[in-house]
């Protein structure tokens, strides 16, 4: 049975005590208010990461993730922190391919793949992000971006590690606009996705893989999109800031 999975993305948001705090009360209210198998992950920025898994510590449906790691093992890059550096502090996943890492850092489906490799052999599990922009649904492209975003960033995989990967699929034009893709839009698409997986790996494969949903979800928009059968939870940003909405999109699964 593929897991769900409620996964917080805080991009470059809170300051160091804020995202203390803001943790601090997300993991009384996941400890109080919600049962089931699911499993909250926390993506924050480096800076706050080794606190956040000291705090989480106790807490077996709390996890924590960075939002990016370098594709090299070590060695001579200023400014960059290794996927190593991540697994030594405990947390367990990473985001890969996040359209605003796409966006403004330059990074290819080719890179990513690379990044994915690394993460994986540092025993992190990736987050890995795929999703088409507005232009490229209006001009009836999606299917094929998705594709090839798959096919060229994690289909080189062999089965054992594809299977430790999560799958976000994160409309651009839904992220950060308050516009949410329909829950036939997004259930149409993550129906696509487990096909391809099942295609190029097994059913067995495509039915234990979770998939996310990621762009614009809310408390009030994610019990529909939870409810599709090819939706086993979602990345958060914008609602993912605030405990209360964290919690109630976290609790959709009770
Ligand atoms: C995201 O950035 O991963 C995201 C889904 O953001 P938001 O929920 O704010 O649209």
């Amino acid at each position: 049975m593929r897991k769900k999975i409620v996964a917080g993305n805080w991009k470059m948001n809170l300051d160091y005590n804020e995202g203390l705090g803001v943790f601090s009360e997300i993991i009384n209210m996941v400890k109080d208010e919600v049962t089931g198998t699911q499993e909250a992950v926390i993506c924050s920025p480096f800076i706050h990461l080794h606190s956040l898994v000291q705090l989480a510590k106790g807490y077996s449906k709390v996890s924590l993730g960075a939002q990016n790691a370098h594709q090299a093992e070590s060695g001579a890059y200023t400014g960059e922190i290794s996927a190593k550096m991540i697994k030594s502090i405990g947390a367990a996943y990473v985001i890969l391919g996040h359209s605003e890492r796409r966006q403004y850092f330059g990074e290819t489906n080719e890179l990513l793949a690379k990044k994915t490799d690394t993460a994986l052999a540092n025993d992190l599990r990736p987050i890995f992000c795929i999703g088409e922009t507005l232009q490229e649904r209006e001009a009836n492209q999606y299917f094929n971006i998705i594709k090839s975003q798959l096919v060229e960033g994690v289909f080189h995989l062999d089965a054992a590690h594809f299977s430790k990967l999560v799958i976000a699929y994160e409309p651009v034009w839904a992220i950060g606009t308050g516009v949410t893709a329909s829950s036939e839009q997004a259930q149409e698409i993550h129906a696509f996705i487990r096909k391809e997986i099942a295609t190029k790996y097994s059913q067995e494969v495509a039915d234990n893989t979770t998939i996310l949903y990621g762009g614009s979800c809310n408390p009030k928009n994610a019990p529909e999109l939870f409810a599709q059968p090819d939706i086993d939870g979602g990345l958060i940003g914008g609602a993912s800031l605030k405990s209360r909405d964290f919690v109630d999109i976290v609790k959709v699964f009770n």
